[in-house]
């Protein structure tokens, strides 16, 4: 099964990814998380990215390609994978399109998150990841149960500095300029299917499961 998950920033896609992965044994495929970690290991790329991800803008579409390309080409992919947090524009679906039609394969289903305006602002600023394992928590919607502490392997936990306020807004107008357009893309494909996400993890998660049964 091979999967997109579409929406804005907030909307959870990396909670249902998490929860996903482990019932269909496929990896989750995070662009934003593939940057996080070439910043925090000081690669060209990571440096690069990061010029773009402080700002709340998007990295340049080759740079994101060419990643992308590399990651599904790594044999963990072979039976599926969920790409969460790409395609971002036009230009990222139509190589995305062309690079698994070039091995006679294509995307299943993409799964658009629809979500509040209000709720994402709320969700964004009240993230914290992570930084072992990236299990994402919040502090009033799904607290740790320790404080500062991940429940999954006691790592620390930390808030974005794209999740502050001002980066936020530039990367809810962003989704809305260069990420929207994708609904209509995929709508027309006919492989879109949309999820209400503003209710509990839990209702949002079967109502997926249910979609892709469908
Ligand atoms: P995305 O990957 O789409 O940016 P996340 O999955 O990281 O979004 O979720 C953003 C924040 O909202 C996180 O703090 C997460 O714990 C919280 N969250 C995710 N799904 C829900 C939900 N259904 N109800 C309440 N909070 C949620
Ligand atoms: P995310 O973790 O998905 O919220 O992504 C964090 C940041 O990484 C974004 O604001 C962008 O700067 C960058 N990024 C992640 N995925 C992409 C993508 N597909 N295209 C361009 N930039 C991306």
């Amino acid at each position: 099964m091979r999967l997109i998950f579409l929406g804005p920033p907030g909307a959870g896609k990396g909670t249902q990814a998490e929860l996903l992965t482990a019932n269909l044994n496929i990896p989750q495929i995070s662009t934003g998380d593939i940057f996080r970690n070439a910043v925090k290991a000081g690669t060209a790329m990571g440096l690069k990215a990061k010029q773009y991800m402080d700002k709340g803008e998007l990295v340049p579409d080759d740079v994101v390609v060419g990643i992308v390309e590399e990651r599904l080409a790594e044999p963990d992919c072979a039976n599926g994978y969920i790409l969460d947090g790409f395609p971002r524009t036009v230009a990222q679906a139509d190589a995305l399109e062309a690079n698994l039609a070039a091995r006679g394969e294509k995307i299943d289903k993409v799964i658009n998150f629809v979500v509040p305006k209000d709720v994402l602002l709320a969700r964004l600023t009240g993230r914290w990841v992570c930084k072992n394992c990236g299990a994402t928590y919040h502090e009033e919607f799904k607290p740790p149960a320790k404080k500062g502490t991940c429940d999954n392997c006691s790592g620390e936990l930390y808030q974005r500095d794209d999740d502050k306020l001002e980066a936020v807004t530039k990367r809810l107008q962003v989704y809305e300029e260069q990420t929207a357009p994708l609904i209509a893309y995929y709508q027309e494909k006919g492989i879109l299917l949309t999820i209400q996400g503003n209710k509990p993890v839990e209702e949002v998660y079967n109502e997926i499961i249910n979609g892709l049964k469908s």
